[in-house]
């Protein structure tokens, strides 16, 4: 079965471009009238701005911290509860321009400090939120602790229901096309009314990328779902999303295969407690092993160094 891109409906408003030429040329007219949107009332201030620097610049390392934000081993994660994050969305959509939004857990976090690209991508993020309990645990330990988890499966299902309601369009990439096509399939299914502009599976190489990113601009979505891993989904929005004139991307990592019903999500309470990392180590242990024993393992020593920095810190000042 062939992926989708629907015409969009509805009354036309132009969208403003913030990033540039080439951003500006990927932005497209949008089929709904912001104005007439009945938005989320008491929206939190932005946690990070949103300029940004070339992937593979050279120049230092943008550190994009402000009071809504706790940084946990160099990566600032937006202190934001789930409702909230919904809202600060919602108003980059409203804002126009191309955004992106990434989760992070421990092992992201720890990839990130050996992997300058999906550092790069993680701090050019307009919103970073925490995947992992453990990314939690830690801010507590680091004295800052964060609201809550917002995960990047939960946030999906908060800005589809967000969506449905608000006459935005959603596109769903990455995934097996079995699972792409079985996600849209059950969100169809559950909200009747929900704008699909379309789908496409993540399994496409370098040369592909043009005609991806013009499917997706041609579709005229709002909000753009991108199910690829990491830190291929980062690089690639990082990369990629001013092209494709989606006002906000959110990389959801393996959210398709849990919203088809192909792979099953831990059960509430093992969610709840910090545990749903064992629920997918007991499914896939040969391919997660090293992603949860060596990646704690060096997380726990990533946030020991900067309380003990913090705390040296302090007795100098
Ligand atoms: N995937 C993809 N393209 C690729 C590699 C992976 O679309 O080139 C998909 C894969 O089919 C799966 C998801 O990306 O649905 C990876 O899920 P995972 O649970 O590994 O995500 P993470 O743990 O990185 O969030």
């Amino acid at each position: 079965m062939k992926s989708t891109a629907e015409e969009p409906r509805g009354r036309g408003a132009e969208r403003q471009g913030s990033r540039g030429a080439e951003a500006r040329g990927a932005e497209v007219s949008k089929g709904i009238d912001r104005s007439q949107q009945n938005l989320v009332p008491s929206t939190p201030p932005l946690p990070c701005s949103s300029a940004r620097l070339p992937l593979g610049s050279s120049a230092p390392l943008p550190l994009r911290a402000s009071a809504n934000s706790v940084i946990v081993a160099g990566i600032p994660v937006a202190n934001l509860s789930e409702d909230e994050a919904v809202a600060v969305i919602d108003r980059l959509i409203s804002e126009g321009g191309s955004h992106y939004g990434a989760v992070v857990n421990a092992a992201k976090i720890v990839a990130a400090e050996s992997d300058e690209k999906l550092k790069r991508a993680l701090l050019e993020a307009d919103l970073v939120t925490a995947d992992g309990m453990a990314v939690v645990w830690a801010s507590r330990l680091l004295g800052q602790g964060l609201k809550q988890r917002v995960t990047g499966i939960d946030l999906f299902e908060l800005l589809v229901d967000h969506a449905a309601k608000h006459g935005l369009s959603i596109y769903c990439l990455g995934a097996q096309e079995e699972s792409v096509r079985g996600t849209v399939e059950q969100l169809t299914i559950k909200y009747p009314t929900l704008r699909i502009a379309g789908y496409r599976n993540g399994y496409f190489d370098e040369s592909e990328r043009q005609s991806v990113c013009d499917a997706i601009r041609l579709s005229r979505t709002d909000l753009l779902f991108v199910a690829m891993g990491s830190p291929k989904q980062e690089y690639w929005m990082a990369s990629n999303v001013p092209f494709t004139g989606a006002r906000f991307a959110l990389g959801v990592g393996g959210s398709f295969d849990h919203l088809s019903g192909l792979v099953r999500r831990a059960p509430r309470w093992m969610q709840r407690s910090g545990l749903e990392w064992l629920h997918r180590f007991v499914q896939e242990p040969r391919r997660l092993w090293r992603r949860y024993l060596i990646g704690n393992t060096a997380f726990i020593w990533l946030v020991i160094r900067q309380r003990l920095r913090a705390r040296r810190h302090s007795w100098r000042s």
